[in-house]
């Protein structure tokens, strides 16, 4: 979307006196004499030249302003029919996009006077007695500059309020859109599934060891699948803050457990080692566990992923009592991240080329971003370190008080 054009009212506005179109100027007094004075006081001077339409009384004057555009209004303050703030109210209940910056002028230039004319909205206020020729023009030309200003600073308001709405519409359609495409891939994707499984049981038949192999490779073809949109919903959830923790105190020993367990298989089948160190006992602190559980899953799921066979990944917790933060590293002896890429990994959709293997399964480049994001509602960072060719780590500092806030609302 292109939003240079909404500068371009500005630089309108702060030519609006060094143009050569004249400014049109509606002067309603009813002292003939100073009528006549205010005209040549605005008679040949310029650029900007002035259009002056004068009139004797505030009746006239409004409709002066019905029928026309002017871009300034010179008011007397005591008119024989109405108040010069009072011809600013009326005509401005009307019609306040063309309500013109105004002016009052009075005789006797008192304080009370002032005070209405800045309360009704005049863009300024002149003593009779004391106006020249130069501070007229040079307070019309002000009024008229601010004006043009204050317009387009809130035609910009408006534009950018409507393109933050078009965004915002265009976002919750693109949530709406994956939601269809997931539950019309994913309910047949389960059915496939399901069929698969049972066959690799055997319950529709025998089948032959390489059968089983090419089956196997089916079912978890399927769970990348369905891994991979989920991983969508859940990053177009996270983007439009629709994510809420539940947070209760726990034990992140458990959380460890239970990933480890979770990735047990894996480890063997790709002869990995895993460590696990623990320093301090981690005392129990409010955390959502299932987010937690997806946070550390993925990092030991890409250090699993990124690591060839024979390599270790080391899980380190330790608990930092006065810093009132607990660390879990994930590191792994895999292939390691170029500083270019490692700057930008926690990027949504953002994937290093020719790294990985077919094992786990090919990402969208999601899972940092979401872990990441996950970790922000907790209060907490993620951060990476790497060497090519020697290995990763991934950190998650969680502060272990109570946060402030734990959602951001559903
Ligand atoms: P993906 O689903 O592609 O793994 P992630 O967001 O989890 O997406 O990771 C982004 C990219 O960061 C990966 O494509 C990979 O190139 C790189 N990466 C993540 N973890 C590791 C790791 N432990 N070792 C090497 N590269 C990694």
């Amino acid at each position: 979307m292109n939003l240079a054009y909404i500068q371009e009212p500005v630089a309108a506005a702060l030519e609006v006196c060094t143009d050569e179109e004249p400014l049109r100027v509606l002067l309603i007094d009813d002292d003939a004499a100073y009528r006549h004075l205010c005209q040549r006081y605005l008679s040949n001077v310029g650029p900007p030249s002035f259009e002056v339409v004068a009139v004797s009384t505030a009746a006239e004057g409004l409709a002066e302003l019905e029928a026309n555009d002017f871009d300034c209004l010179l008011v007397d303050y005591l008119l024989p029919d109405l108040r010069g703030t009072q011809v600013i109210r009326t005509f401005s209940t009307s019609d306040s996009e063309r309500t013109p910056p105004t002016i009052i002028m009075t005789a006797e230039g008192g304080e009370s006077a002032a005070a209405e004319a800045v309360r009704a909205g005049a863009a300024d206020f002149l003593p009779k007695g004391v106006v020249s020729a130069e501070s007229l023009v040079r307070s019309i030309k002000n009024a008229v500059q601010k004006s043009r200003l204050q317009k387009s600073a809130e035609a910009q308001s408006r534009e950018l309020q409507h393109v933050n709405e078009q965004l915002n519409a265009k976002n919750e359609e693109i949530q709406r859109f994956y939601q269809i495409v997931s539950h019309e891939v994913k309910t047949p994707l389960a059915a496939a599934r399901e069929f698969i499984a049972i066959t690799l049981d055997g319950i529709a038949g025998p089948i032959a060891d390489y059968q089983k192999e090419m089956l196997t490779h089916a079912l978890d073809s399927c769970d990348q699948i369905a891994a991979q949109f989920n991983d969508l919903i859940e990053m177009t959830r996270l983007e439009a803050k629709k994510i809420s923790l539940s947070k209760e105190k726990s034990s992140l020993d458990d959380v460890v457990a239970r990933c480890l367990a979770s990735v047990s298989m894996a480890i063997e089948a790709k002869q990995l080692y895993i460590k696990k160190r623990t320093t301090t006992a981690i005392p129990p602190f409010s955390f959502d566990r299932n987010r937690m559980v997806q946070v550390l899953s993925n990092l030991l799921g890409n250090a699993i992923k990124y690591t060839g066979p024979g390599g270790t990944i080391t899980l380190a917790i330790s608990h930092d009592a006065d810093a009132g933060v607990v660390e879990i590293a994930v590191s792994d002896t895999g292939c390691g991240i170029a500083p270019d890429d490692l700057a930008q990994v926690f990027d949504r959709l953002y994937q290093v080329d020719g790294t990985g293997d077919s094992y786990m399964g090919a990402g969208l480049g999601l899972g940092l971003s979401i872990a990441k994001e996950i970790v922000a509602l907790h209060d907490g960072t993620i951060s990476a370190t790497s060497v090519v060719e020697e290995g990763s780590t991934f950190t998650v500092r969680l502060p272990i008080q109570e946060a402030k806030s734990n959602n951001l609302g559903d």
